[in-house]
């Protein structure tokens, strides 16, 4: 039997796996006849590997040995936020691995990086593949959610690595969605792919002509999915336990284990009647808990899930630059779009209902298996896409400094010129940081690139040239030239996780940071922010497009913005304007804010209106 091309859906939840035999997409099934391979690896007695059904079930009797959805860890730092949130929601231990930075998962005794959790249960795919299809899979197409960053992308390559496949393509999982679909004629047409999983949701928009499979635009939350519905209900039932026998649930592993499949149940019931009884004797000691769920409950609790996933797909359609009637088809995938009101609302939102014919749990599984049979042939679909998220450097003031947006078409190469910010300053530190964060140190660490002779003996002198390439597998390269002396420092990078990712971007030494020479009065403004940084000041001014002026008070001097539809348009500070101003009101950014507005920006003097908004400390 001639081997094919595994299409492996690695999901959060739960896996699928695919394939093309004879012009036909065959879905991998368990003895029961299921197609869902839970994504849970135990660790059992004398050391012996459980995955899927089994280990779920061996799960409930010993939560410490059971690892679910490391999807949701791969390629993460340890300090990463998301790591830190799934802490608190997994019965399991997670900790920081030795070398510091990334993460550990504990199992009994013994300790696991994701990616080898990952791998274990790659193992068990191509191994259940193997048996039923009946040849030795040695290459796969591995669908990874389009939001992934650079390291989680590696990271799931090594676990294929792990497992003895050869990857041939990492495929966005909404791509794959699309290329599940029939091919229709050759007639341009657009779609959108909302995919709410187990644990991330994602919103793709993609131009099919032909053969050729555009990526509009792509974003997503890695922290939205169906088990943030289960934690909610968990949370919901484990109120009412607690009022009527003053017990805790949370403080019982076990208890609470069998409580998120109790929920998950519930959830699911709910998806096709309108009440649902949840029954768990003894659930702890001889306590046992018997109560009742209501839809209207489950939809209440859910809406603003919902809700959050409708408001970054407005955001995506609006950064392709599309409206509504421009959208040709909405596909919906992962398990969780079988609950009808989360149908019913994206059907609302995009004024159309979605396709037909697209199983959410297999659709994933089976367009990657499709690509996997074109790529053997030799002719894979053509596939353009976008990167997924904001690649730039620090600046001074710990400002992220894009120079390639996300969703922007890749390949793609964009380069600026930066200077020194201090006299005398022969160092220039640029950190390459992924991310949407305005806050430098809140994104990601990619690496680094240091020039080391600057001769500028002056501030603003010096030019340094940082040009951003990413290739068509992309692979992102950087380049920086010392303009005055010709050094050129470049990096490759990679495989960033291994080589640099010990710690989180973390704040750079001030001194040796760099400032654009042009555009230096717009700074970067876009993500969330924090309360008392003047950036995220300058952040909801942008954001609602304010005209005004900005006054920032130090100990004991005052600067001033000016702005204008949300732009900073000029600075003041002792006399001083424009750019040296600038980098003097950033060195107070500690101070108190107030915001005049309705002044016109080039009204520089004279401001003697009362207080409008009043952000942070007065
Ligand atoms: P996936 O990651 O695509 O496998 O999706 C798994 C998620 O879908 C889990 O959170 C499941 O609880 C959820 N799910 C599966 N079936 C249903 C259903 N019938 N109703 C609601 N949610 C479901």
């Amino acid at each position: 039997m001639p081997s094919a091309v595994l299409g492996i859906d690695l999901g959060t939840t739960n896996c699928v796996v695919a394939v093309v035999m004879q012009g036909r997409t065959i879905l991998l099934a368990n003895n029961q006849g299921q197609h869902l391979f839970p994504s849970a690896v135990t660790l059992g007695e004398g050391d012996t590997i459980w995955t899927g059904e089994e280990a779920v079930a061996l799960g409930a009797a010993a939560p410490g040995r059971t690892a679910y959805a490391v999807k949701r860890l791969i390629g993460r730092y340890y300090n990463d936020s998301i790591v830190q949130k799934a802490r608190n929601m997994y019965p399991y231990h997670i900790l920081e691995n030795s070398s510091g930075g990334g993460v550990t998962i504990q199992l009994g005794e013994k300790q696991y990086t994701p990616e080898e959790i990952s791998s274990l249960l790659l193992k068990d795919l191509v191994s259940q593949a193997g048996e039923r299809f009946g040849f030795e899979p040695k290459e796969a197409v591995i669908t990874v959610p389009a939001y992934f960053n650079h390291a989680q992308r590696e990271a799931t390559q090594r676990a294929a690595q792990l497992a003895n496949l050869n990857v041939l393509r990492l495929l966005n999982e909404p791509t794959a969605a699309a290329l599940s679909l029939p091919t229709g004629d050759d007639n341009e047409r657009v779609i959108a792919v909302y995919d709410f999983g187990g644990g991330t949701f994602d919103i793709s928009l993609i131009r099919i002509q032909g053969s050729v499979y555009e990526v509009l635009a792509t974003n997503g939350d890695t922290f939205l999915g169906g088990d943030d519905v289960d934690g909610l209900i968990c949370d919901e039932l484990s109120k009412i336990f607690e009022q009527s026998t003053g017990i805790k649930l949370r403080n019982f592993p076990l208890s609470w284990h069998r409580l998120r499949d109790a929920a998950e149940k519930a959830k699911m019931e709910l998806s096709h009647s309108d009440r649902c009884a949840v029954y768990l004797p003894r659930l702890v000691g001889e306590e046992s808990f018997a109560t009742e769920l209501s839809l209207k409950r489950l939809e209440d609790m859910t809406r603003p899930l919902i809700e959050r996933s409708l408001k970054i797909c407005s955001r995506t359609i609006e950064e392709a630059k599309l409206c509504l009637g421009d959208l040709d088809e909405v596909i919906l995938v992962g398990g969780q779009t079988r609950m009808p009101l989360l149908r019913k609302m994206v059907e609302g939102f995009f004024e159309r209902p979605a396709a037909a014919g697209v199983n959410p749990d297999t659709a994933v599984a089976e367009g990657a298996a499709s690509e996997g049979a074109m790529l053997r042939d030799g002719k894979g679909a053509l596939l353009l896409d976008v990167t997924p998220i904001t690649l730039g450097i620090n600046i001074v003031g710990n400002r992220l400094y894009p120079l390639i947006k996300r969703n922007t078409k890749i390949p793609v190469r964009k380069e600026h010129t930066f200077t020194t910010h201090r006299d005398a300053q022969t160092r220039a530190k640029m950190v390459i940081l992924q991310g949407d964060n305005p806050v430098a140190s809140e994104n990601v660490r990619l690496g680094e690139v240091v020039l080391a002779n600057l001769q500028g003996s002056e501030r603003f002198q010096s030019r340094i040239n940082v040009a951003f390439e990413i290739d068509s597998s992309g692979i992102l390269h950087i380049k920086a030239i010392d303009e005055d002396t010709r050094e050129e420092k470049e990096v490759v990078i990679r495989d960033s996780f291994e080589k640099e990712g010990k710690q989180a971007a973390g704040e750079v030494e001030e001194a040796e940071s760099v400032a654009p020479t042009q555009d230096l009065l717009t700074p970067t403004i876009s993500g969330p922010f924090r309360e008392t940084e003047l950036v995220d000041v300058l952040c909801f001014l942008h954001a609602n497009q304010k005209t005004g002026r900005v006054e920032i008070k130090g100990t004991n001097q005052v600067g001033s913005l000016f702005m204008s539809d949300g732009e900073i348009t000029n600075a003041e500070f002792s006399g001083l304007q424009g750019i040296e101003a600038f980098h003097n009101v950033l060195a107070l950014s500690q101070g108190d804010y107030a915001f005049h507005e309705g002044l016109d920006a080039s009204e520089t003097a004279k401001i003697d209106t009362p207080f409008d908004i009043l952000i942070g400390q007065s």
